[in-house]
Order: C-alpha cells, then sequence, then structure tokens
C-alpha cells in the first residue's frame, strides 16, 4: 500500500485487515467497549503483549485501528492516534515532545486561536512558555529559535485566515540547529496536498473534522508520528487522558477519507477559479489565496503543495473594510452556509475578527493583518457558477444602500 498512487491509499488503506483475535461482546460497527477471550490465560496474554490486540476501547478498537492505519499510510508516518477532536490530538502530539516546567514552544504567531490558548492556558500553567514569531520569515524564527532554545515548534501548513504558506523544510531545519521537534497542523492542507512528515517534521496533526471527514457530521482529530518511538506518548496519553474518538466518528471519517482526493480536486479548483475571478473586482479591497501571493512566483508553493493546487480556501477583504460591510455581505449569501468550521462539501464562509480572532485585541488584529471586513471561504464541491454568482449577488448587496 505505501507503493500505491495517493488515491488508491485513499480507498484502500486501513481497510479490510484480518478480523481482530478479540471477539467483540457486541457487534460491529465495533461498537463495542470490550473483548472477550476463550480464556483467562488468553486474555492474560493480551494484557501482556504477548498476543491479541484488543480489551477495552479506550486502549483501542478496531473501527479506530482501520482509520487510524489509513492516516499512518497517507501522512507516511510510522504511528497514528485518533482523538475526539483536533485540539485532543494537538495536545497529544504537544505532551509527546517532552514539554517541561521551564521548556519552551516556539509558535507560528498565525496560529488557530485555541491552539494558543492551548498553549497558554493548559500548557502554560504546567510552567511551559510560549513564544511567537511569523513563521513567514525564517530570520525571524532563526533568531527567536535561537535566543528561546525550544523544544518544540509548532507551525501550521496554511495559515488562517491569510493562508500563507509555511516553509516547512526551511523551519524543520531551523528547528533541529537546536535539537527542537517540529509539529505541523496539516488541517488545511490534508495529506492530499502536503505531508508534513516528508517535509521535516516530528509529527503531524489534524483536526479531522475538517477535511478528512468532510461532510460536518463528525467531529475528530488525529497524530501522526514519523517515529516509531513516539508511539508510546500518543497512545499513553490517549490512555490516560481517555480523549478517544468514538467508533462512530471513525467511521464516518474514514467513510470521508475515500473521497478526499476527489473532493479536494474539485474545491482546489473552484478556489483558483473563484480567485481569479474576483481578485481585481472593484468591490474588493483584496483576494488572499495562495497562487496570488509573492510565495507562488519564488517556487515555494510548488514545493511545499502539491502541484497544480494552492488549497479550497481564499479570503476576501471587503473595500469598506468594516464588520457592518462584511456582516452584511455575510447575511445576503443564499448559498453559502455561514459557519465556523470549513473543508466541508458545501462552501462556508466565516467572519475571522468576531470568530476564530475574536479575543484577539483589535490593535494585534491590525498588525496580524486581519481586518473587519475580511472574510474567510471554504470553497466546496457545488458548481463554479453556483458560488460564483452567490458572492457576487451578495458583493452587490453589501455595498451601502
Ligand atoms: C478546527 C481546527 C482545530 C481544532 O480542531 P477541533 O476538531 O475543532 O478540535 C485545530 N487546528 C485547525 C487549523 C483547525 O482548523
Amino acid at each position: 500500500m505505501t507503493k500505491s498512487g495517493l488515491s488508491t491509499q485513499l480507498v484502500h488503506a486501513g481497510e479490510r485487515k484480518q478480523a481482530p483475535e478479540g471477539r467483540p461482546v457486541a457487534t460491529p460497527i465495533y461498537a463495542s467497549s470490550a473483548f472477550t477471550y476463550d480464556s483467562m490465560e488468553e486474555v492474560d496474554k493480551v494484557f501482556s503483549g504477548e498476543a491479541g490486540d484488543y480489551v477495552y476501547t479506550r486502549y483501542g478498537n478496531p473501527t479506530i485501528a482501520a482509520l487510524e492505519d489509513a492516516l499512518t499510510t497517507l501522512e507516511a508516518g510510522t504511528a497514528a492516534c485518533a482523538y475526539g477532536s483536533g485540539m485532543a490530538a494537538l495536545h497529544a502530539a504537544l505532551f509527546a515532545c517532552e514539554l517541561a516546567p521551564g521548556s519552551t514552544v516556539l509558535a507560528s504567531q498565525d496560529l488557530y486561536g485555541a491552539s494558543f490558548d492551548l498553549l497558554h492556558k493548559v500548557f502554560g500553567a504546567a510552567g511551559v512558555k510560549t513564544v511567537t514569531a511569523d513563521f513567514n520569515d525564517l530570520e525571524a524564527v532563526r533568531a527567536k529559535t535561537l535566543a528561546s532554545q525550544p523544544t518544540a515548534l509548532l507551525a501550521e501548513t496554511i495559515s488562517n485566515p491569510l493562508l500563507k504558506v509555511c516553509d516547512l523544510e526551511a523551519v524543520s531545519a531551523i528547528g533541529k540547529e537546536v535539537g527542537a521537534r517540529l509539529i505541523v497542523d496539516n488541517t488545511f492542507a490534508s495529506p492530499f496536498l502536503c505531508r508534513p512528515l516528508s517535509q521535516g517534521a516530528d509529527f503531524v496533526v489534524h483536526s479531522a473534522t475538517k477535511y478528512l471527514g468532510g461532510h460536518a457530521d463528525a467531529m475528530g482529530g488525529v497524530a501522526v508520528a514519523k517515529q516509531e518511538h513516539d508511539r508510546l506518548a500518543l497512545v499513553g496519553i490517549m490512555k490516560l487522558a481517555g480523549g478517544i474518538l468514538s467508533v462512530w466518528e471513525a467511521h464516518q471519517i474514514l467513510r470521508g477519507l475515500k473521497t478526499l482526493g476527489l473532493r479536494l480536486e474539485r474545491q482546489c479548483d473552484n478556489a483558483r477559479q473563484l480567485a481569479g475571478h474576483f481578485k481585481d473586482d472593484p468591490r474588493l479591497a483584496r483576494v488572499h489565496y495562495p497562487s496570488l501571493s509573492p510565495q507562488a512566483s519564488s517556487g515555494l508553493l510548488a514545493r511545499v503543495l502539491r502541484p497544480p493546487h494552492a488549497g479550497a480556501l481564499l479570503s476576501i477583504e471587503l473595500k469598506d473594510n468594516s464588520k457592518d460591510a462584511a456582516f452584511r455581505f455575510m447575511n445576503a449569501l443564499d448559498l453559502c452556509v455561514r459557519l465556523t468550521s470549513l473543508g466541508d462539501v458545501f462552501t462556508g464562509v466565516s467572519h475571522s475578527a468576531s470568530s476564530s480572532h475574536r479575543e484577539v485585541s483589535p490593535a494585534q488584529r491590525k498588525r496580524l493583518g486581519i481586518h473587519d471586513g475580511l472574510v474567510r471561504i471554504s470553497v466546496g464541491i457545488e458548481d463554479f457558477a453556483d458560488i460564483r454568482d452567490d458572492i457576487d449577488q451578495a458583493l452587490t448587496k453589501s455595498l451601502r444602500p
């Protein structure tokens, strides 16, 4: 399977493994909290690790393992562990970096909002320091790395909501100068567009709630490790913190994976066309899309993301760069769905300043370039013309009467 193409892997990886040795006490979807054996001697062997796989679902379950196997293959790692949400997966990857009181995490300044809160409120309370840098400024990353000697670096493949693509290889190389490990949140790219473990990352994390599931009906997260010796930590935190993925969600996400390639081909194609269509629109101040940024001509895009794609998210900034205008635009949409999520089969819009970056001060938002008139669009698989026409009519309605 590791030699197959990605589309083949998406359909087959993780599936049709041999029946588990433990017989479920209830019937598949392996909605069984525990597994029984013919004798206590066998149970004893399972507990000692000599035989069998499954005893209790918090330690492992065949439905969840199928998804973990699929992600191990898709991200070209050696071990994957699934959790109840993307945040739980990120927590596990940070835990696996053996952060201790006094150690430092160097994080991208453009990180997902809850990831910042996790670092500050949960790891901060345990004495871990967080330092931030602009991960698109490699000199700044190097300077802060040398100054703060971090244990771990935390990056996102594509940043939210300005959609800047991170030079993962370069960031990983800087981290290695001080022995830091690199965690990459690959939610916005998915393994279809990028495999961070092949670009120097030690851990890759996903909110499976987004592109992997793809249908807005399941929440989950996955952490994948490049090195086998990290498996114990990922599994250990799953067992002890107990934030496991439900078997129902595992089943839905595994089903979602099969069409990830088809969905993203269409979504990226629609996004590219939308970016091209609206980039010079007089009603807009700016369109943020990776292939429109200077990164595209530098070749960075093609090194990090699967050519010819540039992702399925774009952000538009209204000419009237105010929250009122953004709300007028969003309220006028008929087809596109207003929601704080992304990666679904339908086109969805979110207002970053009042959702993901709500807790960030207005001054800091301005510094980051996240203006009040900015709307992030997660492009779906609908017909391009329908998405274009909906955005077009809503833009007209957003203009002051
Ligand atoms: C949604 C998201 C998360 C958190 O995932 P949940 O499944 O909501 O816990 C983390 N990182 C990114 C980039 C996300 O978009």
